[in-house]
């Protein structure tokens, strides 16, 4: 965990589950080479991890997205990784069986040190872009589900962003997701 600048006021749990680990990175006169995934559990790469989908958010500098998460029966589990500029990263457990459930975990996120971040399922996700262009990549275990999307207002981070969530630039569905404390997920897919 390395937090600086606008890390260090900022408080950290660390939620059962998740892991973060920082990319190797090879540099030459040519610029950087950085490596994501590496199939198979390895000192580098310590999940193991098989990608349904992979895409990549560009964004604005302050725009916020989340908190999301994919529930059951289609529940994902996802690697987010940081590939150009800087952010700060957030999660929210969600798993009411889980010790940390309600509990946040904040990771900067920044492309001189890339890290990724194994985000099990029932986890929500989110994050504030603290650059021009910041560029994340996300890998999904599965497909998309319309049905299965949800996610939580934003406004449980607010304290830790640099500037208030309503000055965030946001989605018209992130505006209007519920509080922490008045959410109850429920799927509209048939089971
Ligand atoms: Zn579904």
């Amino acid at each position: 965990m390395n937090l600086n600048n606008e890390g260090s006021k900022l408080q950290v749990e660390n939620l059962d589950g998740v892991c973060i680990w920082e990319m190797p990175i090879a540099a030459d006169l040519r610029g950087r080479f950085f490596k994501a995934y590496v199939e198979g559990s390895s000192s580098s790469f310590p999940v193991d991890f098989l990608t349904f989908e992979h895409f990549f958010t560009e964004s604005k500098k302050y725009v916020f997205r989340g908190m999301h998460f994919q529930g059951s029966p289609h529940s994902t589990t996802k690697v987010v990784s940081i590939v150009k500029g800087k952010a700060i990263d957030f999660l929210l457990d969600l798993r009411k069986e889980s010790t940390t459930y309600g509990k946040i975990q904040i990771q900067l996120l920044d492309e001189i040190a890339p890290v990724s971040i194994y985000i099990p399922a029932g986890i929500a996700h989110g994050y504030i872009s603290l650059t021009e262009g910041t560029i994340i990549s996300y890998r999904q275990d599965k497909a998309f589900c319309s049905n299965c999307d949800s996610g939580v207002s934003g406004k449980i981070v607010e304290s830790y962003l640099p500037i208030k969530l309503i000055d965030t630039i946001r989605s018209d569905r992130d505006k209007v997701l519920k509080d922490f404390a008045n959410f109850e997920y429920q799927s509209k897919c048939n089971l």
